[in-house]
């Protein structure tokens, strides 16, 4: 769920304990020739996350410390991201964080594919469209500017702690949609890996299968 650091219930690790988490979310990767590296895996997300780009935080299901990659991080932690990096807000009762995150990922990767056919610009505009649609839904359902992070994260700054325990009432059903930038790092990783092994024809139907999807939940 949307946070910020403020009332954060995370206690301060000793450094034994920062390595014990971190080894925990580390595993020996095979580059070929019997030769390992060691990477960072989100507890959350399970995406790598690169060493300047992890996070100790929580989740929402337990009070342990996690490691967790920007794209979790962030919307639990608004305060923490500069903002004219952050993205948009949405109403998606329907989705997860991590999926949004996702939606998000898969949505820049095939628009750096897309610039040669017009066709899968138009599927992607679609599917942008029906983005902001979700993200005008929060600015007129609610108030002007629910939909902006900054905006969001100083109203939270005013909550006392018993009101902030209760946001939920307010923000169960919004997610983040990271920008391109504060995704950036993930993209960048997946599209020299899992991405690439999905021949760039594929997407044109993949994008069109997530417009369909977005809009059959749409309200
Ligand atoms: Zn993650």
């Amino acid at each position: 769920m949307l946070g910020i650091s403020k009332y954060k219930k995370l206690k301060k690790l000793s450094d034994k304990q920062t390595s014990a988490l971190v080894a925990s979310a580390t595993k020996a990767v095979s580059t070929g020739g019997g030769k390992t590296i060691d990477v960072i895996y989100c507890h959350c997300c399970n995406l790598p996350v690169f060493e300047d780009d992890a996070f100790i935080g929580q989740t929402e299901d337990s009070a342990d410390a996690k490691i967790l990659c920007g794209l979790c991080y962030y919307p639990r932690n608004l305060d923490m991201v500069r903002f004219s990096d952050s993205g948009t807000l949405i109403f998606a009762p329907d989705l997860t964080q991590t999926q949004v995150s996702s939606l998000a990922l898969v949505m820049y990767y095939a628009k750096s594919l897309a610039s040669e056919s017009q066709d899968m610009m138009d599927l992607i505009s679609d599917v942008e469209d029906l983005i902001l649609r979700r993200s005008e839904v929060l600015n007129t359902g609610i108030c002007h500017g629910a939909s902006t992070p900054s905006i969001v994260c100083q109203f939270m700054y005013m909550m006392d702690e018993s009101d902030y325990e209760e946001r939920g009432k307010l923000f169960d059903s919004v997610r983040l949609f990271p920008s391109e930038k504060l995704a950036s790092r993930q993209l960048a990783y997946l599209s020299t890996n899992v991405l690439k092994k999905y021949h760039p024809d594929k997407w044109g139907g993949f994008v069109q299968a997530m417009g369909k999807q977005i809009k059959a939940s749409s309200i």
